[in-house]
């Protein structure tokens, strides 16, 4: 391996998550593969989801990442759940992406695009996108010759406040049952995003799904059983002993208290290490835990490893992952740095070589290939 940290992506992994979200739920899947599939890679998660009926959409938050996709001839339909600007019109129109449209300057957009097909999407809560329930009388008289495939809201809340989800469930209830009393049902109805699958929504027939198919529980009792996707590894790149009093690292937060034995391992902040996680956080070598010692600095991070023995230079580290009976999730990363597990996910970055592996553990890589 010439790569001194890298993601290795378990795509079965992804296609068990798949099927396990879907006969919990029992509705359409539309994926989520915006930024970067989470940062496990949009193409590669792409193409490995088409050959499941399940899912019928493929959603990404840009006109350009749709086209990255497109591009790498990926079939299934694209939402952008951005929407559209000026500047994409023509993106659009070549590549055949579906817009989520939230506002009137949106909906002015659509007399350029060639495929008049469309999600509309509405605010029940969230006030950050989407059109009101007043809005629909002036939505219908503007939009004419125009499919109205979709109709959606999103979930701000859904992993913390069940009385206000369950309002916006109501609430999007009523905006759906206008359109239909306009003769308009459109193919997708959809609200839930990963937390919301907990939720009851019975008029909804699809299911808006980013987080739970990278096998990261939105919350802590989440009813779907879900593998991990992504694994993040470094290695070894040096081994020492430190006397005791000795600082370690740049600002040298950490002063030895004892004679200690540590590792310098090749993943650092550029990498998507939390640089907080200085002096906090740990990674697994031969299944022990190597506690962060000093500050995370851009390329490397140094851990101590006195009570590790049989360690090598170029021995694999688990920065998120299993080794032996021990394993850290993007869940605890993102507890211990006071964030969310999306945000771990997509930091991991360029640098970090993305390996693809379609069996179970390490057995086959079927498709070696940064993104
Ligand atoms: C990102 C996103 C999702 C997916 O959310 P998860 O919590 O990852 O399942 C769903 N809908 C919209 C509008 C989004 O932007």
């Amino acid at each position: 391996m010439l790569y001194r940290s890298w993601a290795e992506i378990n795509l079965k992994n992804l296609g068990d998550n798949i099927k396990n979200i879907y006969s919990y739920v029992k509705k359409d899947i539309l994926a989520v593969v915006k930024a970067d599939a989470y940062g496990h890679g949009a193409v590669n998660v792409g193409k490995f989801l088409e050959k499941f009926k399940q899912v019928k959409y493929l959603c990404v938050a840009t006109a350009v990442e749709g086209k990255e996709l497109k591009d790498a001839d990926i079939k299934k339909p694209v939402l952008v759940l951005g929407g559209i600007l000026e500047d994409e019109i023509d993106i659009f129109n070549q590549y055949g992406l579906i817009p989520v449209i939230s506002d009137f300057n949106q909906l002015e957009l659509i007399k350029y695009l060639k495929k008049k097909k469309i999600h509309l999407k509405f605010d029940t809560g969230m006030h950050r996108l989407g059109f009101y329930k007043e809005d629909i009388p002036e939505i219908l008289k503007r939009l004419k010759d125009i499919e109205i495939e979709g109709l959606m809201s999103h979930f701000p809340s859904a992993d913390i406040d069940e009385e206000f989800t369950k309002r916006q469930i109501k609430d999007f209830y009523e905006i759906v049952k206008t359109f239909k009393k306009h003769g308009i049902t459109p193919e997708y109805i959809h609200l839930q995003n990963s937390a919301g699958i907990t939720y009851e929504c019975p008029y909804c027939n699809s299911i808006r799904v980013g987080l739970a198919i990278y096998g990261s529980k939105p919350v802590k009792d989440f009813p779907v059983p879900l593998k991990q996707v992504m694994e993040v590894k470094a290695k070894v790149i040096s081994i020492k002993s430190i006397k005791r009093g000795s600082p370690v690292s740049y600002t040298g937060s950490f002063v030895a208290n004892k004679d200690m034995k540590i590792g310098v391992v090749s993943f650092g902040y550029a990498d998507g290490l939390p640089r907080s996680l200085s002096n906090r956080g740990y990674f697994l070598i031969n299944g022990k835990k190597a506690a962060i010692i000093g500050n995370v600095t851009m390329d490397m991070t140094v851990v101590d490893i006195s009570d590790i023995s049989n360690i090598n230079i170029g021995d694999e580290v688990v920065i998120v992952g299993k080794s032996a009976n021990s394993s850290i999730t993007f869940e605890e990363v993102a507890e211990l740095t006071g964030t969310i597990p999306y945000e771990i996910m997509c930091g991991i970055s360029k640098r970090v070589y993305r390996k693809f592996l379609e069996r179970e553990e390490n057995e086959a890589v079927i498709n070696t290939g940064s993104r």
